[in-house]
């Protein structure tokens, strides 16, 4: 066995990690349109050889920046731009220990930056200089910027109604922007048979089996900065299920390597608008409720990591809240008030699942919370325009500025 292999989450059918390999060659055969993708590759390395006779710590992985766990042989390979090693910030909630891992502040201000950076390692080392994706905004975005300090082309498939700020980030980046008259999912499909004859790189989330391994390394980064002591739960906004099969990787890396001892609890939050991955956990046959919610970042009708992240959730004993677009707005006004951080609704979602779980008591006493902030508020101000009102200017005098001051 070289570094690792391929196992795919449907057939346990194994692959030799020396390829580049999207879909399980056999699973494949099975997908349908309308239907979650079969065939997802989840990357397993060589644990036992890992750990050895000496057995491996925390230190030695970090010593050796990590490279034993991730696809790729060089840490040069990867972008120039400080992509992860996002701050956590702390706070008391009412017997709470309330954590926040600000992901905002990654090159293009979301998570998906850590996919994308991989992805892009990936590509380098392969001697492919061009990108492509399909994304409803944010991953485009990650994928144009992040191309751009690497010298790679990024072409960006993405529903023509994204949010502004995201598409202008893509062209400002140099990307090229191709706005398909379809929904997401239509755009998806493109990219498959794009990549196909152009021999271009595809990152498409999940289908791309190295965008689960980027998304993980946000779970070392939870271990080292809490010390080792893992929050007993941890908040994760869901559209795909791949951020969150990404944090259960992470972690299981870990505890593969007996580095932890158990895996926190996980909790997937979806927009009650938009819920189709925990509709569907314990659903024999797959049933789609069309999207609608604000948080168009997490705003799916088929989770292309359904069957992964549904594996891990109920693998590991995960839960799930839904929330409603009035709950995420009130949780991103509160947020922004009470911590200084701006966070756009699909992250918001998260701290609106938190909230509501606090609220009906579900957390005990002395609980520790971690809630994953996924992406800036500056990426969709228009979501929240209904709370956040610019006045009317004021006359240029005392009278009219004590009258506004009182009202
Ligand atoms: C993509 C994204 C998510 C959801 O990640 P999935 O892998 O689709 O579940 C959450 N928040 C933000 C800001 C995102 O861009
Ligand atoms: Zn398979």
């Amino acid at each position: 066995m070289g570094k690792f292999v391929y196992q795919c989450v449907n057939c346990l059918k194994e692959y030799e990690g020396d390829k580049l390999l999207y879909l399980c060659p056999e699973c494949n055969k099975e997908n349908k349109a309308g239907e979650p993708m079969k065939g997802i590759l989840k990357v397993i390395y060589n644990y036992e050889s890992l750990i050895g006779e000496e057995g491996i710590s925390f230190e030695d992985l970090k010593e050796r920046e990590f490279i034993d766990i991730l696809p790729i042989n060089s840490r040069e390979s990867l972008s120039p731009l400080k992509v992860g090693n996002t701050p956590l910030y702390k706070k008391e909630d009412n017997g709470t220990t309330l954590y926040f891992k600000y992901d905002a502040l990654n090159p293009t201000f979301s998570f998906k930056d850590r996919a994308s950076d991989v992805v892009s390692a990936v590509a380098k080392e392969h001697g492919i200089d061009t990108i492509v994706t399909a994304s409803t905004g944010n991953a485009a975005s990650s994928l144009a910027g992040i191309c751009a300090s690497q010298g790679q082309k990024a072409i960006l498939f993405v529903p023509a109604k994204a949010p502004k700020a995201k598409l202008t980030q893509i062209l400002m980046y140099g990307g090229v922007i191709v706005p398909v008259d379809g929904t997401y999912d239509d755009a998806f499909d493109l990219t498959l048979e794009a990549a196909d004859k152009y021999g271009w790189y595809n990152r498409n989330t999940a289908y791309n089996p190295f965008t689960i391994e980027g998304k993980k390394t946000v779970s070392w980064e939870i271990y080292e900065q809490c010390n080792g002591v893992l929050p007993d739960v941890i908040y994760v906004p869901t559209g795909d299920g791949v951020i969150i099969s990404g944090v259960y990787k992470g972690f299981e890396d870990l505890f593969m390597l007996g580095i932890i001892e158990a895996m926190p609890l996980i909790v997937a939050v979806q927009a009650e608008g938009s819920r189709n991955l925990i509709h569907n956990l314990n659903r024999e046959i797959f049933e789609i409720i069309p999207s609608t919610t604000i948080a168009d970042s997490i705003s799916v009708d088929i989770p292309r990591n359904f069957f992964m992240a549904r594996d891990y959730i109920l693998h590991y004993g995960g839960e799930s809240v839904i929330v409603s677009d009035e709950e995420i707005l009130d949780a991103s006004v509160e947020l922004s008030k009470t911590t200084g951080l701006f966070a756009e609704p699909a992250a918001t979602a998260a701290y609106a699942g938190y909230l509501k779980q606090k609220k009906e008591g579900h957390l005990l006493p002395n609980t520790n919370a971690l809630v994953l902030l996924t992406g800036s508020g500056l990426k969709d101000i228009s979501s929240v325009e209904k709370k956040a009102v610019i006045p009317s200017p004021v006359a240029k005098n005392m009278e009219a500025l004590e009258r506004f001051l009182k009202s």
